[in-house]
């Protein structure tokens, strides 16, 4: 780093710790907005006034309903009418381009746990706890931030195309990143915005959501003992879950996720039966969410865990005569990796060690993120990078306000890296060849 980066990335940085408290109070409305699936507009309305806030030309990106038609599109929560994406723009059709995506919405609460409101956001110690905050409305906070200061410190910087696309259903399927890409909004290389600890994020697990049901024969319970309770027949269901976790994690060879305990997790995330005290339900319900192999499709996965439940007959006699019924319900992501020595990983390293003095850790993760699309489907390179946070998913979820600022800091460097380099290989094409090994 020349004296004079130093001098100009000192300007940037003080434009972002400027624009901070801004950035916190975006996050705050924006977690304020409870953007549980089919309940996005509200947040989306205050991405778009964000966006348009900075600079960026804002419009609507419909979500068609056959994007849920087949894998890698996920089953439809809910009609996607009046459900859009967010898309923002400066440069358009400038090349090179860069594209930010963060997914607006949030998983439910379970909201009598919480300390307090999760969608009241409260900060504290340096905190901002609330529903979203970490995953991942920090990572708009960020991001956001990133383009503020470099537009106000060297906006000559920016001189191609920069998307900023707000996706609906990150959480169950993944319908809005992929309908986006569908409709060509596409870049020379994607961030997705995921809280990673200021980490680079390079690859996720395979994730299949099934329901799986047990029918029973309902009856007052006053002849229970004549009926059949589906309930009953649930713990063989699990055992047979459990055991097929445990056997895709024995066989796992995938290197990429050696450092990783258990990457597949086969996760039972809801029950539901019945609706009375006194009455044999006739019905049980178990919505389950599957880790699998890179090597697996969905299709492959799906067959896979319905021949494990099929085997909980061996189990229970009444399954034996009656096997559950099992069907895609969300997810049918394929696994992804961006390789750990790829141009845009060590691009995004030297900007995260410019920014903090420190290099950041590479690695996947077992679970997926959007960026599965852009990888698989569309050739684009892409990982995640963003905020630290705690409890994602879980109680009393939080981001750290200072990494959102530290991570605005590396990407900034990164955007206006990204953006300099290709203007010298244009000029040099032999350049151009040398990209890699320079980034
Ligand atoms: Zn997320």
């Amino acid at each position: 780093m020349t004296l004079s980066d130093a001098a100009r990335w000192a300007d940037v940085d003080a434009a972002i710790d400027a624009e901070a408290e801004s950035a916190f109070a975006f996050l705050e409305r924006l977690v304020a907005a409870p953007s549980t699936v089919g309940a996005e507009r509200g947040a989306q309305d205050i991405v778009a006034a964000e966006l348009g806030r900075l600079g960026f030309e804002v419009s609507e990106l419909p979500v068609p309903e056959e994007t849920a038609a087949a894998a890698p599109g996920g089953v439809a929560q809910v009609s996607y009418t009046g459900r859009p994406n967010v898309l923002g723009r400066i440069n358009p059709g400038r090349s090179p381009s860069l594209l930010l995506n963060g997914h607006v919405d949030v998983v439910p609460a379970e909201a009598a746990l919480w300390s307090s409101d999760p969608f009241v956001p409260v900060r504290s110690g340096g905190w901002l706890t609330g529903r979203g905050s970490g995953d991942m409305k920090g990572g708009f906070a960020l991001g956001t931030l990133a383009v503020a200061a470099l537009l106000r410190v060297m906006p000559d910087a920016l001189s191609g195309e920069l998307s900023f696309l707000s996706v609906i259903e990150e959480e169950c399927t993944g319908n809005g990143t992929l309908a986006a890409c569908n409709a060509g909004v596409l870049a020379d290389a994607v961030i997705v915005l995921e809280p990673t600890d200021l980490d680079l994020l390079l690859g996720g697990v395979g994730v299949l959501w099934v329901e799986i049901e047990v029918a029973g024969v309902p009856a007052h319970a006053e002849a229970a003992d004549r009926a059949q309770n589906p309930i009953g027949s649930v713990p063989a269901i699990l055992r047979a879950l459990a055991s097929f976790q445990d056997e895709i994690n024995e066989a796992a060879d995938d290197p990429a996720f050696a450092g990783i305990a258990r990457p597949y997790n086969v996760n039972v995330g809801t029950m539901s039966a019945g609706d009375w005290a006194s009455s044999v339900p006739g019905r049980a319900r178990l919505r389950v969410r599957v880790g699998f192999p890179r090597g697996w499709s969905p299709d492959e996965a799906l067959t896979q865990v319905a021949a494990a439940v099929l085997g909980a007959g061996s189990d229970d006699p009444w399954l034996a005569g009656r096997p559950a019924v099992i069907r895609p319900v969300g997810f049918r992501a394929e696994g992804h990796l961006l390789p750990a020595d790829h141009w845009l990983a060590d691009a995004m390293a030297s900007a995260h060690l410019s920014a903090t003095g420190a290099l950041p850790g590479r690695g996947p993760v077992g679970a997926t993120t959007d960026a599965r699309f852009y990888l698989n489907q569309f050739g684009v390179p892409a990982l995640a990078y963003g905020p630290r946070a705690r409890n994602i998913h879980a109680i009393d979820e939080a981001v750290e306000l200072a990494s959102i600022v530290t991570g605005a800091k590396t990407l900034a460097r990164f955007m206006a890296g990204f953006y300099a380099r290709a203007g010298r290989d244009q000029r040099d094409p032999s350049a151009r060849a040398g990209r890699e090994a320079a980034a």
